[in-house]
Protein backbone atom coordinates (compact mmCIF):
# COMPACT_ATOMS: atom_id res chain seq x y z
CA UNK A 1 0.00 0.00 0.00
CA UNK A 2 2.62 3.03 1.05
CA UNK A 3 5.98 2.08 -0.10
CA UNK A 4 8.84 4.27 -1.84
CA UNK A 5 8.10 7.79 -1.33
CA UNK A 6 4.96 7.69 0.99
CA UNK A 7 7.35 5.53 3.76
CA UNK A 8 10.08 8.17 3.14
CA UNK A 9 7.74 10.95 3.66
CA UNK A 10 6.42 9.32 7.21
CA UNK A 11 9.76 9.34 8.69
CA UNK A 12 9.66 13.26 9.87
CA UNK A 13 7.23 11.92 12.10
CA UNK A 14 9.73 9.43 13.25
CA UNK A 15 10.56 10.13 17.02
CA UNK A 16 14.26 9.36 17.74
CA UNK A 17 13.91 7.50 20.81
CA UNK A 18 10.75 6.06 22.49
CA UNK A 19 9.33 5.19 26.03
CA UNK A 20 6.97 3.46 27.78
CA UNK A 21 6.14 6.29 29.74
CA UNK A 22 7.68 9.82 30.71
CA UNK A 23 8.37 7.89 34.22
CA UNK A 24 10.33 5.52 33.19
CA UNK A 25 12.95 7.11 30.81
CA UNK A 26 16.67 7.40 32.34
CA UNK A 27 17.50 10.89 32.88
CA UNK A 28 20.71 10.31 34.92
CA UNK A 29 22.07 8.97 31.76
CA UNK A 30 20.68 11.72 29.18
CA UNK A 31 22.14 14.25 31.03
CA UNK A 32 25.86 11.63 30.80
CA UNK A 33 24.73 11.93 27.15
CA UNK A 34 25.32 15.68 27.22
CA UNK A 35 21.58 16.83 27.56
CA UNK A 36 21.13 19.45 29.29
CA UNK A 37 17.43 21.15 29.06
CA UNK A 38 14.10 19.19 28.65
CA UNK A 39 11.10 20.53 27.03
CA UNK A 40 7.55 18.68 28.32
CA UNK A 41 4.67 18.65 26.58
CA UNK A 42 1.56 18.64 29.35
CA UNK A 43 -1.19 16.71 28.77
CA UNK A 44 -1.07 12.76 28.16
CA UNK A 45 2.75 12.97 28.91
CA UNK A 46 3.24 14.20 32.44
CA UNK A 47 -0.96 14.30 33.58
CA UNK A 48 -3.99 13.01 32.24
CA UNK A 49 -5.82 15.61 30.43
CA UNK A 50 -6.37 18.76 31.99
CA UNK A 51 -5.04 17.22 35.21
CA UNK A 52 -3.93 19.26 37.62
CA UNK A 53 0.25 18.37 38.57
CA UNK A 54 -0.02 14.94 40.74
CA UNK A 55 2.54 14.37 43.50
CA UNK A 56 4.87 11.96 40.61
CA UNK A 57 5.00 15.00 37.98
CA UNK A 58 6.27 16.92 41.26
CA UNK A 59 8.70 14.44 41.73
CA UNK A 60 10.13 14.57 38.58
CA UNK A 61 10.35 18.16 38.75
CA UNK A 62 12.50 17.87 41.99
CA UNK A 63 14.84 15.07 40.18
CA UNK A 64 15.99 16.03 36.95
CA UNK A 65 16.70 19.47 38.69
CA UNK A 66 18.71 17.37 40.83
CA UNK A 67 20.45 16.03 38.40
CA UNK A 68 21.29 18.92 36.74
CA UNK A 69 18.54 19.61 33.75
CA UNK A 70 16.71 22.50 33.10
CA UNK A 71 13.25 22.45 31.55
CA UNK A 72 10.44 24.05 30.06
CA UNK A 73 6.95 22.89 29.58
CA UNK A 74 5.53 23.61 26.03
CA UNK A 75 1.63 23.67 25.36
CA UNK A 76 -1.00 24.08 23.01
CA UNK A 77 -3.40 24.74 25.53
CA UNK A 78 -4.21 28.45 26.94
CA UNK A 79 -2.52 30.08 29.71
CA UNK A 80 -5.12 29.25 32.48
CA UNK A 81 -4.32 25.29 31.99
CA UNK A 82 -0.36 25.80 31.84
CA UNK A 83 0.12 27.99 34.57
CA UNK A 84 -2.54 25.89 36.64
CA UNK A 85 -0.69 22.70 36.09
CA UNK A 86 2.82 24.70 36.80
CA UNK A 87 2.24 25.84 39.84
CA UNK A 88 3.63 23.57 41.96
CA UNK A 89 6.09 22.42 39.79
CA UNK A 90 7.47 26.14 39.08
CA UNK A 91 9.04 25.82 35.62
CA UNK A 92 9.34 27.66 32.60
CA UNK A 93 5.98 27.31 30.32
CA UNK A 94 4.93 28.54 26.66
CA UNK A 95 1.35 27.85 26.42
CA UNK A 96 -0.60 28.57 23.03
CA UNK A 97 2.65 26.99 21.61
CA UNK A 98 1.42 25.87 17.89
CA UNK A 99 3.67 23.15 17.68
CA UNK A 100 4.43 21.87 15.69
CA UNK A 101 5.72 25.23 14.29
CA UNK A 102 9.30 25.35 15.53
CA UNK A 103 9.54 28.87 16.91
CA UNK A 104 8.62 27.92 20.17
CA UNK A 105 10.73 25.26 20.39
CA UNK A 106 13.43 27.54 19.86
CA UNK A 107 12.36 29.91 22.58
CA UNK A 108 12.40 27.23 25.42
CA UNK A 109 16.01 26.96 24.63
CA UNK A 110 16.93 30.47 24.79
CA UNK A 111 14.40 30.47 28.21
CA UNK A 112 16.37 27.48 29.37
CA UNK A 113 20.32 28.72 27.99
CA UNK A 114 20.51 25.26 26.19
CA UNK A 115 20.99 24.84 22.66
CA UNK A 116 19.21 22.72 20.24
CA UNK A 117 21.71 19.66 20.51
CA UNK A 118 21.80 19.37 24.09
CA UNK A 119 18.00 19.89 24.12
CA UNK A 120 15.21 16.78 24.25
CA UNK A 121 11.81 16.97 23.57
CA UNK A 122 9.20 14.83 25.62
CA UNK A 123 5.23 14.88 24.51
CA UNK A 124 2.52 12.17 23.18
CA UNK A 125 1.96 12.95 20.04
CA UNK A 126 3.54 12.32 16.74
CA UNK A 127 2.09 15.27 14.48
CA UNK A 128 2.66 18.61 17.02
CA UNK A 129 4.87 17.22 19.40
CA UNK A 130 7.59 15.05 17.44
CA UNK A 131 7.09 16.41 13.86
CA UNK A 132 7.96 20.17 15.81
CA UNK A 133 10.81 18.82 17.53
CA UNK A 134 12.14 16.73 14.22
CA UNK A 135 11.70 19.93 12.34
CA UNK A 136 13.98 21.92 15.03
CA UNK A 137 16.34 19.62 14.72
CA UNK A 138 16.07 18.18 18.32
CA UNK A 139 15.86 15.06 19.60
CA UNK A 140 12.35 13.78 20.33
CA UNK A 141 11.01 11.12 22.79
CA UNK A 142 8.04 9.84 22.09
CA UNK A 143 5.75 8.94 24.58
CA UNK A 144 2.57 6.67 25.73
CA UNK A 145 -0.26 8.86 26.23
CA UNK A 146 -1.56 8.57 29.94
CA UNK A 147 -5.11 8.35 29.85
CA UNK A 148 -6.80 6.21 27.35
CA UNK A 149 -9.74 8.22 27.42
CA UNK A 150 -9.55 11.13 24.76
CA UNK A 151 -10.95 13.98 23.14
CA UNK A 152 -12.67 13.00 20.31
CA UNK A 153 -10.93 15.20 17.71
CA UNK A 154 -7.41 13.08 19.03
CA UNK A 155 -8.89 9.65 18.44
CA UNK A 156 -8.67 10.43 14.81
CA UNK A 157 -4.91 11.52 14.75
CA UNK A 158 -3.92 8.24 16.67
CA UNK A 159 -5.58 6.33 14.04
CA UNK A 160 -3.01 8.05 11.58
CA UNK A 161 -0.39 7.87 14.12
CA UNK A 162 -0.59 4.63 14.30
CA UNK A 163 -0.23 4.22 10.65
CA UNK A 164 3.52 5.98 10.99
CA UNK A 165 4.24 4.07 14.25
CA UNK A 166 3.84 0.92 12.22
CA UNK A 167 6.15 1.92 9.51
CA UNK A 168 8.73 3.46 12.35
CA UNK A 169 8.27 0.04 13.97
CA UNK A 170 9.07 -2.01 10.79
CA UNK A 171 11.80 0.60 9.83
CA UNK A 172 13.60 -0.06 13.22
CA UNK A 173 13.56 -3.67 12.78
CA UNK A 174 14.73 -3.52 9.52
CA UNK A 175 17.43 -1.26 10.29
CA UNK A 176 18.79 -3.98 12.63
CA UNK A 177 19.07 -6.60 10.37
CA UNK A 178 22.03 -7.25 8.48
CA UNK A 179 22.81 -9.66 5.73
CA UNK A 180 25.57 -12.04 5.79
CA UNK A 181 27.16 -13.53 2.23
CA UNK A 182 29.02 -16.69 2.50
CA UNK A 183 29.89 -19.14 0.17
CA UNK A 184 33.29 -20.72 -1.59
CA UNK A 185 36.28 -17.92 -3.20
CA UNK A 186 34.60 -17.04 -6.94
CA UNK A 187 31.07 -17.19 -5.76
CA UNK A 188 30.47 -13.22 -5.93
CA UNK A 189 30.24 -12.25 -2.77
CA UNK A 190 31.95 -8.94 -2.82
CA UNK A 191 29.93 -7.92 -6.48
CA UNK A 192 26.65 -9.11 -5.28
CA UNK A 193 27.54 -7.77 -1.65
CA UNK A 194 28.33 -4.44 -3.64
CA UNK A 195 25.16 -4.41 -5.46
CA UNK A 196 22.75 -5.54 -2.61
CA UNK A 197 23.73 -2.95 -0.35
CA UNK A 198 23.45 -0.42 -3.02
CA UNK A 199 19.87 -1.47 -3.87
CA UNK A 200 18.94 -1.85 -0.26
CA UNK A 201 20.60 1.48 1.00
CA UNK A 202 22.59 -0.32 3.36
CA UNK A 203 26.54 -0.29 4.12
CA UNK A 204 28.62 -2.49 2.59
CA UNK A 205 31.55 -4.50 4.83
CA UNK A 206 33.77 -7.33 3.18
CA UNK A 207 35.91 -8.87 5.79
CA UNK A 208 39.16 -9.52 3.90
CA UNK A 209 38.99 -5.73 3.09
CA UNK A 210 38.36 -5.12 6.44
CA UNK A 211 41.53 -7.14 7.43
CA UNK A 212 43.69 -6.02 4.65
CA UNK A 213 42.81 -2.49 5.88
CA UNK A 214 43.80 -3.10 9.26
CA UNK A 215 46.92 -5.38 9.13
CA UNK A 216 48.19 -2.70 5.92
CA UNK A 217 48.76 -5.87 3.78
CA UNK A 218 47.31 -7.57 1.26
CA UNK A 219 45.20 -11.22 1.99
CA UNK A 220 47.73 -13.35 -0.13
CA UNK A 221 50.72 -11.18 1.59
CA UNK A 222 49.32 -11.67 4.99
CA UNK A 223 48.94 -15.93 4.21
CA UNK A 224 52.93 -15.99 3.19
CA UNK A 225 54.07 -14.05 6.02
CA UNK A 226 51.74 -14.55 9.20
CA UNK A 227 50.41 -17.75 8.05
CA UNK A 228 46.76 -19.06 7.69
CA UNK A 229 46.28 -19.35 11.70
CA UNK A 230 47.07 -15.54 12.37
CA UNK A 231 44.16 -14.73 9.58
CA UNK A 232 41.63 -17.06 10.81
CA UNK A 233 42.02 -15.14 14.58
CA UNK A 234 41.67 -11.91 12.78
CA UNK A 235 38.70 -12.89 10.81
CA UNK A 236 37.00 -14.38 14.81
CA UNK A 237 38.07 -10.33 15.71
CA UNK A 238 36.80 -8.68 12.95
CA UNK A 239 33.13 -10.84 13.25
CA UNK A 240 33.03 -10.03 17.18
CA UNK A 241 33.77 -6.03 16.10
CA UNK A 242 30.74 -6.51 13.69
CA UNK A 243 28.49 -8.58 15.82
CA UNK A 244 28.46 -5.58 18.27
CA UNK A 245 28.11 -2.70 16.23
CA UNK A 246 26.99 -3.07 12.75
CA UNK A 247 23.24 -2.46 11.79
CA UNK A 248 21.83 -2.79 8.27
CA UNK A 249 24.45 -3.71 6.35
CA UNK A 250 25.91 -6.30 3.87
CA UNK A 251 28.64 -8.43 4.51
CA UNK A 252 30.63 -10.44 2.55
CA UNK A 253 32.99 -12.98 4.32
CA UNK A 254 35.99 -14.64 3.15
CA UNK A 255 35.53 -18.14 2.11
CA UNK A 256 36.96 -19.99 5.11
CA UNK A 257 35.14 -17.68 8.04
CA UNK A 258 32.80 -19.97 8.76
CA UNK A 259 35.04 -23.07 9.02
CA UNK A 260 35.67 -22.29 12.93
CA UNK A 261 32.33 -23.15 15.05
CA UNK A 262 33.01 -20.04 16.65
CA UNK A 263 32.41 -17.93 13.47
CA UNK A 264 29.85 -19.64 12.55
CA UNK A 265 28.12 -18.75 15.96
CA UNK A 266 28.77 -14.77 15.30
CA UNK A 267 27.25 -14.88 11.85
CA UNK A 268 23.85 -16.45 12.69
CA UNK A 269 23.82 -13.59 15.14
CA UNK A 270 25.00 -10.96 13.18
CA UNK A 271 21.43 -11.09 10.71
CA UNK A 272 20.60 -13.20 8.01
CA UNK A 273 22.98 -15.50 6.39
CA UNK A 274 22.70 -16.11 2.50
CA UNK A 275 24.86 -18.62 0.85
CA UNK A 276 26.01 -18.39 -3.05
CA UNK A 277 26.26 -21.56 -4.03
CA UNK A 278 27.98 -22.34 -6.91
CA UNK A 279 28.76 -25.39 -9.27
CA UNK A 280 32.29 -26.91 -9.07
CA UNK A 281 32.81 -26.15 -12.71
CA UNK A 282 31.74 -22.57 -12.50
CA UNK A 283 33.85 -22.23 -9.35
CA UNK A 284 37.16 -23.51 -10.99
CA UNK A 285 36.61 -21.36 -14.35
CA UNK A 286 36.56 -18.37 -12.50
CA UNK A 287 39.33 -19.01 -10.60
CA UNK A 288 41.32 -20.19 -13.25
CA UNK A 289 41.23 -16.46 -14.19
CA UNK A 290 42.53 -15.57 -10.66
CA UNK A 291 46.19 -15.44 -9.36
CA UNK A 292 45.25 -13.48 -6.11
CA UNK A 293 43.78 -16.60 -4.39
CA UNK A 294 46.22 -17.87 -1.48
CA UNK A 295 44.54 -21.19 -0.79
CA UNK A 296 44.91 -21.73 -4.69
CA UNK A 297 48.64 -21.07 -5.37
CA UNK A 298 50.72 -23.66 -6.99
CA UNK A 299 48.06 -26.40 -7.32
CA UNK A 300 46.09 -27.85 -9.75
CA UNK A 301 42.96 -25.50 -9.52
CA UNK A 302 40.54 -28.22 -10.34
CA UNK A 303 41.86 -30.90 -7.76
CA UNK A 304 42.34 -28.20 -5.15
CA UNK A 305 38.61 -26.68 -5.36
CA UNK A 306 36.97 -30.10 -5.61
CA UNK A 307 38.96 -30.97 -1.88
CA UNK A 308 37.87 -27.88 -0.40
CA UNK A 309 34.39 -27.75 -2.06
CA UNK A 310 33.71 -31.17 0.21
CA UNK A 311 35.40 -29.80 3.23
CA UNK A 312 33.63 -26.45 3.08
CA UNK A 313 29.55 -26.74 1.00
CA UNK A 314 27.69 -28.97 4.02
CA UNK A 315 29.28 -26.35 6.67
CA UNK A 316 27.70 -23.23 4.02
CA UNK A 317 24.59 -25.30 3.70
CA UNK A 318 24.05 -25.88 7.48
CA UNK A 319 24.90 -22.38 8.09
CA UNK A 320 22.90 -20.50 5.78
CA UNK A 321 19.26 -19.47 6.06
CA UNK A 322 18.31 -19.16 2.62
CA UNK A 323 20.72 -20.78 -0.23
CA UNK A 324 21.19 -19.07 -3.73
CA UNK A 325 21.94 -20.78 -6.88
CA UNK A 326 24.17 -18.77 -8.76
CA UNK A 327 24.92 -20.93 -11.71
CA UNK A 328 23.64 -18.68 -15.14
CA UNK A 329 22.60 -15.67 -13.19
CA UNK A 330 23.95 -12.72 -13.21
CA UNK A 331 24.60 -10.27 -10.65
CA UNK A 332 21.13 -8.37 -10.40
CA UNK A 333 19.26 -11.53 -11.21
CA UNK A 334 20.98 -12.77 -7.73
CA UNK A 335 20.43 -9.72 -5.59
CA UNK A 336 16.31 -9.45 -6.82
CA UNK A 337 16.28 -13.19 -5.52
CA UNK A 338 18.06 -12.39 -2.23
CA UNK A 339 15.42 -9.15 -2.01
CA UNK A 340 12.73 -10.71 -3.25
CA UNK A 341 11.55 -12.42 -0.21
MG1 LIG B 1 -0.09 15.79 24.83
Amino acid sequence: MMKGIGVKMLKRFYPKRTAESTYVIDYKKLYQEGYRGIIFDIDNTLVRHDEDATDRAIELFKHIKEIGFKSCLISNNDEERVKRFNKDIKTNYIFDAHKPSRKNYIKATKIMGTTIDTTIFIGDQLFTDIYGANRTGMMSYLVKPISPKEEIQIVFKRRLEKIVLYFYHRDMNKRRSNIVLIGFMGCGKSSVGKALAKQLGYNFIDTDMMIEKKVGSSISQIFETKGEEYFRDMESRILKGILSTINGAVISTGGGLPMRSKNREALKRIGKVVYLKGSKELLVQRLSKDTTRPLLKGEDISKRVDVLLKERSHIYEELAHRIINIDGKSISEIVDEITKR
